[in-house]
């Protein structure tokens, strides 16, 4: 079993308006991401060179494709969080993206379930014979969750 894995990072923020405490409150992270790529062997897809599981460069353009373009430099916020309104309606262009529902509030959980979710629906796995195994979201502080 080969494990591939991608480190790269992106700058947001976000608040989570149903908790109790100082995260209530806007704030921003260093968000850290970690794709793990898992494949049985070496060159099994017709697209990646002999001797590897899979060109880093295209699983780094993929994530940056589907996370780091969507996430970096926003505000994070729960499709149900009260101020999203607001803030539309001050400026348009406000980079605010709101959690799809299911994932509620946008915790460092959340945000790794959802990278997890974004990448799977790619035809990376397909194209590639391999298998998207976790994604780790850290707020660059120590704290992270890893997502299977
Ligand atoms: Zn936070």
């Amino acid at each position: 079993m080969f494990i591939n894995k991608v480190e790269t990072s992106f700058e947001a923020a976000h608040r989570l308006h149903t908790y109790r405490g100082k995260c209530r409150h806007i704030h921003g992270h260093s968000w850290n991401v970690t794709v793990e790529i898992r494949a049985e062997g070496l060159g099994r897809s017709k697209k990646t060179p002999p001797g590897m599981v899979m060109d880093f460069s295209v699983i780094r353009r993929i994530v940056n494709e589907e996370i780091i373009s969507l996430l970096d430099h926003t505000l994070i916020l729960s499709a149900k969080d009260p101020l999203a309104k607001h803030l539309f309606h001050f400026e348009e262009n406000l980079k605010v993206i709101l959690m799809p529902n299911r994932y509620l509030e946008p915790t460092c959980e959340n945000i790794a379930s959802w990278c997890f979710d974004l990448l799977k629906v790619t035809k990376l796995e397909e194209e590639y014979s391999c298998t998207i195994s976790s994604v780790t979201i850290s707020e660059g502080d120590g704290n992270s969750c890893r997502y299977e």
